[in-house]
């Protein structure tokens, strides 16, 4: 079936008992055994719960992979994750992903000895320098938060794979209809379902995606170990969210483009962020990686700090807010809101500087947007 079929299919079948349409939300801690040792594929909801599965089944399909497994937040997806290394081991990771997954990385080290590596891997090559016997997985995120660098994943899954590392992707910000990992050689991909595939505002949730026996073996007992899974209600949430992924990111780009081709003839603009314009240093790799450029639009104000604040507060439609991927626009500040986790050093070596700001746009009428976004530039 194809992808946009799936999104609305797979997984997902009428309910056996009464035939409804949609998957019933089974808000059930417990399942009761038909007989000793014989029950219906469920026995306790840490373990596995059938709004859950028929999620998990759904993003399978999605992604192209043999297993996945819903999480309580993206956050989650990589706690879970990360806890299949062990003392001693190292990571090397994209080194302006997003900031939760930068402090975490880093309590990770100082609390159970991993160590983590932060590269700049536009170059894929950037990463063998940090490669030694110790180390077992480059973790990427591509594109990046909030500057859109874009990370080739082929060319860094055959790097990794030459040498025994595992290729772990980041693909919350463009979901699995912009980018398919797995065909370009990763491993494991993790997602904040939170964003563009739940994609309403309502709900966080994440999801790690495998495709191997042992790596879906690992992730499956470590999530029940943990305790790291998603509730039934919220599986419910991001599978309805899911029937609309395709239109929601075909409108998602639409608008993004128009907002990034009007911010970048804008005279208080200094620079934009954008994978889909053609000025963007890595516009080729986008066209060829990427089924989609996305809806996220970062841009560097020519200005101080107070014509930031100016800016931030003087959108109406854009509200000042985190997070990203809903329906509605949003704008934030990385330096003070979504990257305040990732430590001035770290950010600043990144390139994060005080004056970007970041869009994630939504899919309300692009000229609407546009007209919002000139209003609050002056
Ligand atoms: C939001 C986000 C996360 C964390 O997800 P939560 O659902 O907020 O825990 C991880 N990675 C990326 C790229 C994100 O945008």
């Amino acid at each position: 079936m194809s992808f946009q079929t799936d999104t609305i299919h797979a997984g997902v079948g009428p309910d056996k008992v009464y035939g409804a349409i949609m998957t019933p939300i089974y808000q059930s801690s417990t399942f009761v055994f038909e007989d000793i040792g014989k029950h219906r594929g469920f026995d306790y909801t840490r373990s596995g719960n059938p709004t859950r599965k028929a999620l998990e089944d759904n993003l399978c399909a999605l992604e192209g992979c043999s297993s996945a497994v819903a999480v309580t937040t993206g956050m989650a997806a990589i706690t879970s994750t990360l806890s299949i290394f062990h003392a001693g081991d190292e990571i090397i990771c994209t080194d302006d992903c997003y900031g939760g997954t930068s402090r975490l990385m880093k309590t990770v080290q100082e609390h159970f000895g991993i160590k983590v590596h932060f590269v700049n891997m536009q170059v894929a090559e950037n990463i063998l320098p940090f490669v030694n016997e110790q180390t077992k997985a480059v973790w990427v995120e591509t594109p990046s938060n909030p500057l859109l660098n874009l990370v080739d994943i082929a060319a860094v899954s055959v790097l990794a794979r030459e040498r025994g590392l595992l290729t772990i992707v980041d693909n919350t910000f463009l979901s699995p209809f912009g980018q398919k990992p797995f065909e370009l050689g990763a491993d494991i991909v993790v997602h904040s379902t939170t964003k563009y595939l739940n994609g309403h505002s309502d709900v966080v949730g994440g999801a790690v995606l495998s495709n191997s026996e042992d790596l879906d073996k690992k992730l499956k007992f470590t999530v029940n170990a943990l305790g790291t899974c998603a509730q039934p209600f919220d599986c419910w949430l991001v599978l309805r969210g899911i029937k609309t992924l395709v239109v929601r990111m075909r409108e998602h780009e639409r608008n993004a483009l128009a907002v990034a081709q009007f911010l970048e003839q804008h005279p208080r603009v200094k620079r934009v962020f954008y994978p889909g314009l053609v000025n963007h240093p890595q516009h080729e790799l986008a066209k060829k990686q990427q089924k989609s450029f996305g809806g996220m639009v970062s841009f560097e104000l020519d200005g101080a700090l107070e014509d930031v604040n100016r800016v931030l507060m003087g959108t109406k439609l854009f509200a000042l807010a985190e997070s990203l991927g809903g329906v509605e626009s949003l704008i934030e500040h990385p330096a003070s809101m979504s990257h305040a986790s990732m430590d001035k050093e770290h950010r600043e070596a990144a390139g994060i500087t005080d004056t970007i700001i970041r869009l994630s746009v939504g899919i309300e009428d692009g000229d609407d947007l546009v007209a919002d976004l000139q209003r609050a530039l002056g």
